[in-house]
């Protein structure tokens, strides 16, 4: 029998499930149980080329649209979406793994939240004018054209969604293509779309690996790519991009630090760490995977920590009581195992979990680890599971010379009463995304991205309308034209 995730074909293009069985298979895999669930077809040239003509050729007319109209579209998918969310929760978990505890209230409902909001903005994006004595010049925010997504595999929903509200209110078209991990959810944002009234082929989904994505990249015809990534995946489409110079938004990893100082509540700092290492399993490109503790408190919140990381729940992610969930896949589980290795060996002190857990699927414990050096390999490489590294400071200035000692620049916290030092430190971390006395909230409100390797372009709040859009400047002169000749 056919299993419930199994999509009615791998791709949705024009308006409509699309399939090519010539395409490479793509098993999808059941990370709770190892048990293949559904498969899909990596695109096809045939396809790719289909994706791109039918977005080339519908995004004139959508752009043509009213912002109002646009937006209105945009905020019916949002309510749709809530209106779905138990079965569309349902299907993130199968896609990723994630318990259906985080799922309920963290994907399809992000994704509406993106929907509403870049719905509701898409009546307001106007120009300026500029008066020039008699004449003037007034500027128009216009769309970039054919827009490419690419998704990572951890937000399947939200990543779609992140990068096609802000793309649609603009008046672009989008071709996305999800992670072949997980390649169900973006089907069901793109059927939606279509069922809240979006013309055909404005958003439109292919299946596939690395070499998809490239060929989705170097079309002449694309205006635009936005990256959900790992840095050398980022790297690669940044100067396949930059050849024909196309506009890019790179969310790439991270190894972010979260400080906190002796005078943090020590439950709050705990809760902040345990949301910004375990929430996803740990597979959240925004952690705070290097947490800096001051002297003073160490040993009492490592002894808090070590007793509210204890009561995780692993197990069957549909059932709601279930907190921590697998590693996406077995291959993923094996780096994670690998970089535990690599922690117990060069001397860090592991405080809780350290190993697979012993039950079906791809699950690691919830491992922290003290006495961690700056120079360990689990505190410089980005580890994508739920590896918590705990080390030492003495002073302030101190800590963020460390923080900042990263190739990268996602994000970064601090926990303290001192409001002072709070803005501070946040003011010398070299970080896109931070929080003050909290860990990992990421608002459709609120600018999200990276500076140094994490990334290039902000996704979500009026930020992103930036990066989907451009300004046309017009003058205007009411007299004659003086020349030289
Ligand atoms: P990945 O870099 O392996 O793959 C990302 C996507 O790029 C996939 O869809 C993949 O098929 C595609 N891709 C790979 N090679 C390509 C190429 N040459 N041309 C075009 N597309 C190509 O990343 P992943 O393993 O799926 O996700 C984990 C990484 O993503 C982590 O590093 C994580 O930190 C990062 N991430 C970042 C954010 C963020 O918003 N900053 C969010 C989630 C994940």
């Amino acid at each position: 029998m056919t299993h419930p995730a199994q999509p009615k074909a791998s791709h949705f293009i024009n308006g409509e499930y699309v399939e090519d069985t010539a395409g490479t298979p793509i098993p999808v895999i059941y990370a709770a149980t190892g048990e293949q669930i559904a498969t899909v077809h990596a695109a096809t040239p045939a396809i790719v080329e289909q994706a791109l003509s039918t977005a080339k050729a519908a995004q004139k007319a959508w752009a043509k649209m009213t912002g109002t109209e646009r937006g209105r579209i945009l905020r019916r998918a949002a309510d749709i979406m809530r209106e779905r969310n138990h079965d569309l929760s349902v299907l993130e978990t199968y896609d990723t793994g994630k318990p259906l505890q985080e799922t309920l209230v963290a994907d399809a409902t992000s994704g509406a939240d993106a929907l509403e909001y870049f719905g509701g903005l898409a009546a307001s994006l106007t120009g300026e004018h500029i008066p020039l004595g008699e004449d003037w010049v007034y500027t128009k925010r216009e769309a970039l054209g054919l827009c490419v997504g690419i998704g990572a595999w951890n937000y399947p929903t939200q990543i779609a969604c992140w990068k096609g509200a802000p793309a649609l209110a603009c008046g672009n078209s989008m071709v996305f293509k999800p992670s072949e991990t997980t390649p169900l959810c973006a089907l069901k944002v793109a059927e939606i779309l279509i069922e809240a009234g979006a013309p055909a082929g404005v958003f439109n989904v292919v299946q596939g690996m690395g070499e998809v994505g490239g060929a989705l990249v170097t079309d002449p015809r694309v205006d635009k790519v936005s990256l959900t990534g790992s840095v050398p995946t980022g790297k690669k489409v940044y100067a396949a991009a930059a050849e024909g110079m196309k506009h890019v938004t790179m969310e790439l990893g991270g190894k972010s630090p979260l400080i906190i100082f002796d005078d943090a509540d020590i439950d709050n700092a705990v809760g902040g760490a345990i949301n910004g290492n375990f929430y996803s399993s740990g597979q959240v490109c925004s952690n705070g995977t290097r947490v800096f503790v001051q002297k003073g408190i160490k040993e009492k919140f490592l002894a808090r920590l070590a007793e509210r990381t204890g009561n995780a729940i692993l197990g069957d992610p549909m059932d709601e009581a279930t907190s921590f969930g697998p590693m996406v896949t077995e291959n993923q589980m094996n780096i994670v195992l690998g970089y535990i290795e690599k922690g117990k060996e060069e001397g860090a002190r592991l405080i809780c979990g350290g190993r697979r857990a012993d039950m079906d699927g791809y699950f690691i414990e919830p491992t922290v680890f003290a006495d961690v050096t700056d120079d360990m390999t689990i505190a410089r490489e980005e580890i994508f599971g739920p590896v918590m590294s705990v080390l030492d400071f003495d002073t302030e200035e101190e800590v963020v010379a460390r923080a900042n000692d990263t190739e990268f620049g996602l994000s970064a916290g601090v926990f303290t009463k001192d409001f002072t030092r709070a803005h501070r430190v946040i003011g010398n971390l070299e970080a896109g995304s931070c929080f003050i006395n909290s860990y990992n909230d990421a608002p459709v409100e609120a600018p999200f991205g990276g500076v140094k390797a994490s990334g290039v372009g902000r996704e979500n709040s009026k930020e992103a309308i930036k990066h989907f859009s451009q300004v046309k400047s017009v003058y205007v002169r009411m007299g004659d034209v003086e020349a030289a000749f």
